[in-house]
């Protein structure tokens, strides 16, 4: 470890926070670093690892696919790519996927279809777009600027023009900012990075009338709370609210990089031959590993289990609420992106976490984040609740 800390010390870009680890290997909801010794993982690389670290089925359709073709370009055809495009059609409100590399370029897609649709179907001038305070969209140019969050825009303005701000929840707020010129909605229907806050069913019913009423798009960004994260496959799936346009990332390979734009078939239309484009978007490979992560994941069996599993961790940290309410406030979030709302500072409790080789995040100073892999053990849960009791107690 010590030597590959000085390594990406001198070389990399000193742009991370990085705990003082380096991991060799992985297997369910546990990783192993240099010396062999045991960590669980509640953080499943950022809620992307699905089912966990190399799941098997995932391991061999990403070897047999590497052996057969790594990558011919969108000039080609290819089957996983054809086929992952009409598995998440056949299992979402959408008809046409675009496929990226990451979220931030799902989003990026994502805005500039809006743009694009409000420009060919009403001319010049219906730009704005409605973001969420406390946001986050991603970091490049245009997914930063929906990013409600100014400390991440510091140094970088200016940004791209006519993104507009409002609170989440708050209903008047939402109001007022959709108008005539408005030509998307932007929201994730939990916000993650801002520390797991779900959006209320009458906001997003709002938000879907506002949409409506003003002739713009609703675009939900699910990279963090899509592919089975909140116990259905899709967050808006609870909601009963659907969108025109969906981001999804994250889980979406079970680890290997895959970002995908799914919208309505009567709005993807207007991105022509080259009017986007990705080079290695919808690569082979990372898009058999897709197919097999969603053969598990949209099994109902499985997503009923992902709910039960989350009710059981919730049940846990409500409990422990309940024994230390001068340090522990509450429960966010569904299924299996849960925070525990602090009133001790979050970073000191995950770094405890830490120290007892247990993996978690820290979004914001009152939220411990847990996105676990979706095939955590109850034996894990446990062992984690336990930990959390011996650090409260302590
Ligand atoms: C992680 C995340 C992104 C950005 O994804 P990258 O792959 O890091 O670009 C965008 N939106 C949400 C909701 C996210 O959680």
């Amino acid at each position: 470890m010590a030597y590959l800390k000085d390594l990406g010390e001198l070389y990399l870009a000193q742009n991370y926070r990085r705990f003082p680890v380096a991991f060799v290997e992985g297997k369910g909801a546990r990783l192993f670093d240099e010396e062999g010794r045991e960590y669980l993982d509640f953080c499943a690389g950022i809620a992307v690892c699905a089912l966990g670290h190399s799941p098997p089925e995932v391991v061999s359709a990403i070897k047999e696919q590497a052996a057969r073709l790594l990558h011919v370009s969108n000039l080609y055809w290819t089957e996983p790519q054809a086929r992952l495009a009409q598995v998440l059609v056949e299992n979402s409100f959408a008809d046409r996927v675009f496929f990226c590399n990451s979220g931030a370029e799902a989003v990026e897609a994502a805005l500039k279809l809006a743009r694009r649709y409000a420009w060919l179907r009403h001319g010049p001038g219906k730009t704005k777009i409605v973001a969420l305070e406390n946001s986050f969209h991603g970091r490049t140019y245009g997914a930063l600027s929906a990013t409600g969050q100014p400390a991440y825009w510091e140094g970088f303005e200016p940004l791209v023009p006519d993104f507009v701000h409002v609170p989440p929840n708050d209903l008047e707020a939402l109001r007022e900012a959709v108008d005539e010129r408005t030509c998307a909605v932007i929201l994730e229907p939990i916000l993650g990075e801002g520390g797991v806050i779900p959006l209320e069913r009458e906001f997003l019913e709002t938000a879907r009338r506002l949409c409506d009423q003003a002739g713009a798009l609703l675009i939900l960004d699910e990279i963090q709370t899509g592919v089975g994260r909140t116990g259905q496959l899709f967050a808006y799936q609870h909601y009963g609210v659907e969108p025109e346009v969906m981001c999804l990332a994250k889980g979406l390979a079970g680890g290997l990089p895959l970002g995908a734009m799914l919208a309505k078939a009567e709005v993807m239309e207007v991105l022509s031959p080259g009017s986007h484009a990705s080079t290695f978007g919808g690569n082979p490979v990372c898009c058999a590993a897709a197919l097999a992560v969603l053969e598990r994941v949209r099994d109902p069996d499985f997503l009923a289990e992902v709910r039960l599993k989350g009710e059981a961790l919730r049940k846990g940290l409500l409990g422990l609420c309940e024994k230390f309410p001068e340090k522990l406030k509450g429960v966010r979030g569904l299924g299996l992106l849960l925070a525990l709302e602090t009133r001790i500072p979050a970073p000191e409790l995950m770094q405890a976490l830490f120290e007892r080789r247990i993996l978690t995040t820290a979004p914001k100073p009152e939220a411990l984040r847990l996105t676990p892999p979706l095939t955590i053990s109850y034996r894990e849960i446990d062992a984690l609740l336990s930990a959390l009791e011996e650090i409260l107690k302590a």
